[in-house]
């Protein structure tokens, strides 16, 4: 599947460290409780740590208790993409960052969370870079970015 951005391995390991490598490209899950942006209220965009994509915004998270950051709906539909995770027992919904294909976390349906979709994007604290709307004007350049 082709992505906007795509890299390759040698490149992803030299821009990432070992553990966001292992979440992101190869599919691995964080320690649980691990990640502060579960609990974080701060107000702004949860990007992509791999593409810097807008991937989340903090009114969509919402407290799971499930030791991951957890968001009831991505930013727009086609910021991220989702694949069948037959990995573990069951079929999981994989979710990936649709403009470099990095692993992201899992979506789970119909758990009875009182949000407006009743949906919960379990995501990997170590994939998401949190932009504080505040700081987005001068920290953050808008996705540009080409590659060919
Ligand atoms: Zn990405």
């Amino acid at each position: 599947m082709a992505h906007p951005v795509e890299k390759t391995d040698d490149e992803w390991r030299s821009e990432l460290s070992a553990a966001e490598y292992h979440v992101l490209r190869e599919a691995g899950t964080e320690r649980p409780f691990s990640s502060p942006f579960e609990t974080d209220d701060t107000v702004g965009v949860y990007a992509c740590r791999a593409c810097g994509a807008e991937l989340f915004r903090s009114e969509t998270k919402f407290d799971a208790h499930c030791g991951w950051p957890a968001f009831y709906a991505p930013l727009a539909e086609d910021r991220v993409e989702y694949l069948e995770d037959r990995s573990m027992f069951g079929v999981r919904t994989e979710v990936r960052c649709a403009n470099c294909g990095s692993h992201l976390g899992h979506v789970f349906e119909g758990e009875g969370f009182d949000t407006p979709t009743d949906q919960r994007y379990c995501i990997n604290g170590i994939s998401l870079t949190q932009v504080p709307d505040a700081s987005k004007d001068d920290v953050v350049s808008t996705s540009s970015t080409t590659e060919g």
